[in-house]
């Protein structure tokens, strides 16, 4: 499929969570800056701008955009911010981040895709986004405290390793619930040693596993 075709479906992607009800225009031009086509394999490079999830290396997914950009818009970033994510995948979430904050952190436990992620984010320049292999639960101990975290895979409570990293003042958002069954996206907010959680819209996500995977 040629460029010129790529942007056109990415303006009527735009469009589409605009419609369904993403206001940020901080969060919208940010998405719009990424090119969903290089983030999924080529065989589904046709789907890249539909509004759904798709299938990644390491029976992984991309998610849908209306939850990235809604997930992205929860956080509300500022262009200071330290933002922590959980569960690389392909990158794109992680892409996204950079063009809202400063520095994003991102963890993913299969090697292979924390690779080829690391390869788009060069490829496309975005220089303040480090990637690290390994059990996202435990979160990021040496770069703590974050402004924001991110977690892209569902988890059966909210992990208090991962809260705890949060600056006073911070949001953490993430989908909560069992594996398979019906997760809710959660935001966290952190007021002193206060954490106010809050259930919002219902999804479905790859769970979050305990550990790096043995598999590459
Ligand atoms: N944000 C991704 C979505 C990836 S799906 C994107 O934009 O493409 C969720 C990812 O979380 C998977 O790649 C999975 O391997 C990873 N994951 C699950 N549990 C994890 C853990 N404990 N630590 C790090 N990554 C994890």
């Amino acid at each position: 499929m040629a460029s010129g075709e790529f942007q056109l479906k990415q303006i009527e992607l735009i469009m589409g969570l605009r419609s369904r009800g993403i206001r940020s225009t901080k969060v919208l031009s940010a998405i719009e800056k990424v090119p969903r086509h290089l983030f999924v394999s080529p065989a589904f490079e046709a789907q890249a701008y539909a509004d759904t999830s798709l299938p990644i290396e390491c029976g992984q997914t991309i998610s849908q955009p209306f939850v990235v950009a809604y997930m992205t818009e929860l956080l509300n970033i500022g262009d200071r911010d330290k933002v922590l994510e959980i569960g690389t995948g392909s990158g794109y979430q992680a892409a996204v981040l950079s063009h809202l904050a400063r520095r994003v952190y991102t963890i993913e436990r299969y090697r292979t895709l924390a690779r080829e992620a690391g390869e788009r984010f060069a490829d496309l320049g975005l220089s303040n986004i480090t990637g690290m292999v390994g059990d996202g639960m435990r979160g990021w101990p040496e770069q703590a405290p974050f402004d924001r975290i991110i977690v892209t895979a569902a988890a059966e409570e909210v992990p208090d390793e991962l809260q705890n990293q949060l600056k006073d003042g911070g949001i953490m958002v993430l989908p909560v619930g069992p594996a398979g069954g019906v997760q809710h996206i959660v935001r966290v907010m952190r007021e002193g040693d206060n954490f106010v959680h809050e259930q919002k819209l219902a999804v479905r996500f790859v769970p979050l596993v305990k550990g790096r995977a043995q598999q590459l």
